[in-house]
Order: C-alpha cells, then structure tokens, then sequence
C-alpha cells in the first residue's frame, strides 16, 4: 500500500474543502482478542493495531474535543480523523488501550453507566445463548419471533444477526423477557464481565481517553416515553461524572439511526441535560454545517488497510 497517496489525497482533500475542515470520526465497539464467527464486525486485535497503526502514519488523529475546536475557530488540519467506541467494553481497556498509548492517539469511549456493574449488555447475553446452547434451534415463537436454526455455525452467526435486529426494537419489557428466557435456557456461566468496571473507566480517563455518556441502559429512545428518556440521558451524565469526578459533556445515541432511534425529542433533552455535543450513527465527516448534536459517526467495517484508507477519504470528500 502506498502511504504517501493516501497522505497526498487527503491534502488534495483538505485544499479543495478549504474553510471547510471535515473530520471523519470511526466508531469502533469491542475490540476482539480472536476473531468470532459470531463477531464478524468486531475488529479482533490484529485488525484493530494495523488500523490504528495506519491512523498513526497516514492522518491527524484529533481527539473530538480538539475535532470540535478547530472546526470552530476555521483550523482543521487535513486527513483529521477521531476516534470512539460505544458501550463501554472491558476490552477497550484491555486491549485497546495499550495500542492506542503506544502510538499516542486520543480517542473517546461512550460509557452505557448501567453496566458498570459487571452485568452484560442484552445484546450479549443474546450472543452468548446463540453461541453455546447446544440445541439443534430455538423456539422464540411466544415472543413472535419465530424459530431459530443452531444446526451450524453459519446458521448460528445468522440466527444472531436476526435475532438482535429483531430484539432491538422489541418493547425493553418484552425484551427483558426475552433475555432472561435465554439466560434460563443458557444456566449460570462464568461468562460475566464483559463490560467496564468504575476502576477501568478512571484508569482510561487517567490515561488521556475522554469518557462520554451513552444513557444508562442503552434503550432505542424513542421506544421510551419522554420522562423515561430524559431520565436515562440525565442519569448517564451523573453517573460517569461521579466515577470519573469531572464533567461529561459529550453524548452517543444508542444505535443512533436519525429519526429512527432518536428524533428531535431527544436532540432538545441531550441539549437541556448539559452536553456540548452529541454523536449519530450517519455516514459521513462532520463539518461546521452540521447540528452540534447530530454529528455522523461510523463503523470501519473494512478489512485491508487500502480500503479502510479510502473508505475514510471518501468520507472527508464527501462532507
Ligand atoms: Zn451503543
């Protein structure tokens, strides 16, 4: 690969856009120790250091903080890139952490304060069911889902897949049902702790990675009524401000699809509870033009370091 092309078309990028700095922001949610069948979009270690590594030498890793002041004050350097993770994985901590100190990049974790506590995140507990339960299917017709195949790994990477898009938008009622059927059909496992704890989360904050909100229990907002959406938004930003002992001022929307996951509601609620700025999950760069708090975030699914380098000059040409 050549690095110096990508170095060039970025500044030919940044010349053109002159006045109007892009800063492309990825968006990362566990870090892998191996590979999964089951994780197929989750970057394992390997995959994870040699995107870093090319963050590094080919573009100007800002953290959002700064991302956000240059655009302000007209000064973004070109090939301008951050990066975040959502949920707050124990696995950013572990394994992250060390590549990105090693190669001194800033970067920002959006902490779901729920699950400090050592539980698991619904999507994992579905995860884990699909994984091990050694049934030939599963039966999820009470909850009109239908029934599911675990006759192969394929057929269980692909009942995953349709099974969390399914649960995503089951009511967190119904949902909560769902999960605790599987933990009854899964048993007890020492499988708990995927998550980060209080100390992980100041020992990151310590180390130069902002922590920023992502609600406590991570619902799809507008399956919530108003009062309970304030109520997650606010109590995330005074829950990671007590951990981590200063002010939380950025914000993630859970998945994050504009007006699907969110809507204007609670664009006005992150705004009243006290956050600066908050992040989508739309395609794209940020720029001056965009709303302070819908800014486009996404996943760097690519997997050579060619197309994951014009994957993110696309974004910066495009705005
Ligand atoms: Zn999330």
């Amino acid at each position: 690969m050549n690095e110096h092309i990508i170095r060039s078309t970025g500044n030919a990028i940044a010349s053109v856009t002159r006045g109007n700095g892009r800063v492309a922001i990825v968006n990362y949610h566990r870090v892998l120790a191996a590979p999964s069948p089951f994780l197929a979009s989750e970057p394992d270690i390997d995959i994870f250091t040699w995107q870093m590594e090319l963050l590094a030498r080919c573009f100007n890793v800002l953290s959002l903080r700064e991302a956000l002041a240059a655009i302000d004050s007209g000064r973004v350097p070109p090939r301008a890139v951050c990066i975040t993770f959502d949920d707050g994985y124990r696995s950013v901590h572990d394994l992250a952490l060390p590549v990105l100190r090693r190669l001194g990049l800033p970067a920002t974790v959006f902490v779901s304060s729920g699950y400090v506590d050592g539980r698991n995140m619904w999507n994992d507990r579905i995860v884990e069911a699909v994984e091990t339960l050694p049934a030939e299917e599963l039966d999820l017709a009470e909850f009109g889902l239908g029934v599911y195949s675990l006759r192969s790994v394929d057929d269980r990477a692909a009942t995953l897949g349709s099974l969390t898009e399914a649960s995503k938008y089951l009511p967190p009622q119904e949902r909560s049902r769902l999960v605790g059927r599987l933990q009854t059909l899964v048993g007890e496992r020492a499988s708990e702790g995927l998550m980060l704890t209080p100390e992980m989360v100041v020992n990151l904050d310590r180390h130069g990675i902002e922590i920023g909100a992502h609600t406590v229990t991570h619902p799809i907002l507008t399956s919530l009524d108003d009062a309970s959406a304030m109520q997650e938004i606010r109590d995330s930003k005074r829950e990671l401000e007590a951990i981590v002992g200063k002010p939380v001022t950025l914000f993630a929307y859970p998945n994050g699809k504009v007006g699907k996951d969110f809507d204007h509601r609670h664009v006005a609620m992150v705004r009243e509870a006290g956050f600066q700025a908050a992040f989508t999950t739309a395609v794209g760069a940020i720029t001056r033009h965009h709303d302070r708090y819908q800014l486009p975030r996404s996943r760097p699914w690519d997997e050579t370091p060619m197309r994951f380098a014009l994957r993110l000059l696309q974004w910066l040409a495009r705005g």
